[in-house]
């Protein structure tokens, strides 16, 4: 594959690794065996054996016909949302489980903000029998109770973050100072392909399994292996990262990121970063993200917990910097209309994150013969109390 990180981790002028000394060993160790471990003959069969029978892989790849029907093209869903906890987060969970275990790791570390990835991380430690620590924002607990009880129930600790703004990022300052303080036996499962080299070339290779099924699938479907269009959201940017890998070097493949406008791109209640946002430093790399004049990050907004971050990874920073990805902001009103829809036509009740992308087809003319592959990252029942007092249901 052409597309790449160069020896360094960056993807053009994005990436690397700008990490405080005292987490240089635990990173570097990473660094230094992440590629020959995940080239293991025993790692890819231990690996792709649970995405087989724990995860439920492969996901269908879903011609959704009356979808289709209303905007004249041809759609395909890839089915995340019918994974093992409902959402593609599980493939980098395990990948770093089995990751941390070959690496000697008998503690796991993680942070998360409305608790998704946490539900994710504290599952494949139950699976495995491994200690699971779960820093989360004081004030996203109380927002987010269920999923709290969940990682409970799976067996994890729950430690509320007590500083600053008591969301994502004091969990996230909270995780680092962990490692830091136990550098040896602990692996930081991060949830996206953000965080220092290595961890977006990781994260998006755990994910690439998308991609992946999907040349095969639709091969199957229509004798071609090539979409003309693959669509994707993009919080931080992991499942999108997983839909464009195998498509990254096929330029006839156009890809698609969705963001989150929120209430409007300069409403100040925004998550779309590639537009609003600037070169900076954010979790130890280099990307695009949101900030004021004198470098403050900014607090995104968005109706999705999983789009509301300032950042992007720095692959999409650098497929919207040299326009390999065409990006498009998607409002709270539109996103939610658009899952409504689906509902209605598909019978599928879709993640509000997967929602924006499918607004795009309300903005966007397909040909009646272009192929689009959207990948519907994930299920929509953790978003049921939101939709139910949006559309006062
Ligand atoms: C977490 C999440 C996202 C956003 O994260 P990415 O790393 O950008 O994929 C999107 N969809 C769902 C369902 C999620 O849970």
């Amino acid at each position: 594959m052409s597309y790449n990180i160069d020896q360094n981790g960056y993807y053009g002028q994005f990436g690397g690794a700008f990490i405080p000394e005292m987490l240089y060993p635990n990173v570097e160790e990473l660094r230094q065996n992440y590629l020959s471990i995940m080239n293991e003959d025993s790692f890819k069969k231990e690996f792709n054996q649970l995405l087989k029978d724990y995860v439920g892989r492969p996901s269908p790849l879903y011609f959704a016909k009356r979808l289709s029907k209303k905007y004249n093209t041809k759609i395909y869903l890839k089915r995340e949302d019918l994974n093992h906890t409902g959402a593609h987060k599980i493939n980098n969970t395990i990948g770093q489980i089995l990751m941390a275990k070959r690496l000697g790791k008998t503690r796991i570390i993680a942070e998360t903000g409305a608790g998704q990835h946490g539900v994710a991380t504290a599952t494949v430690c139950a699976l495995m029998g491994i200690e699971c620590i779960v820093y989360m924002g004081a004030i996203d607990i109380e927002r987010q109770a269920p999923n709290v009880s969940r990682m409970k129930m799976l067996g994890a600790t729950v430690i509320p973050a007590q500083s600053g703004s008591k969301t994502l990022k004091d969990a996230t300052n909270e995780a680092i100072r962990d490692w830091i303080n136990n550098p040896i036996d602990t692996h930081y499962i991060i949830g996206s392909v953000v965080g220092p080299h290595p961890y977006p070339d990781m994260v998006a290779k755990f994910q690439s399994v998308i991609s992946e099924e999907i040349k095969n699938q639709l091969l199957e479907h229509e004798g071609q292996s090539k979409p003309n269009y693959v669509m994707a959201c993009v919080g931080g940017g992991s499942n999108a990262a997983g839909a464009f890998y195998q498509f990254l070097d096929d330029l006839d493949v156009n890809l698609i990121a969705v963001e989150a406008a929120g209430k409007g791109i300069n409403s100040g209640l925004s998550a779309a970063t590639s537009t609003l946002g600037k070169v900076g430093i954010i979790h130890g790399s280099k990307t695009l993200l949101m900030q004021s004049d004198d470098g403050q990050i900014t607090e995104p907004y968005s109706i999705s917990a999983g789009l509301d971050y300032p950042g992007i990874g720095p692959m999409h920073a650098n497929l919207y910097d040299k326009n390999r990805a065409e990006f498009i902001a998607i409002s709270d009103d539109d996103a939610m209309a658009a899952g409504l829809e689906l509902c209605k036509l598909e019978g599928i009740i879709p993640a509000i994150e997967t929602s924006h992308s499918l607004a795009v087809f309300k903005y966007k003319k397909f040909k009646p013969d272009d192929i689009v592959v959207l990948n519907l990252s994930g299920r929509g029942d953790k978003d049921l109390n939101t939709y139910i007092n949006y559309f006062n249901l």
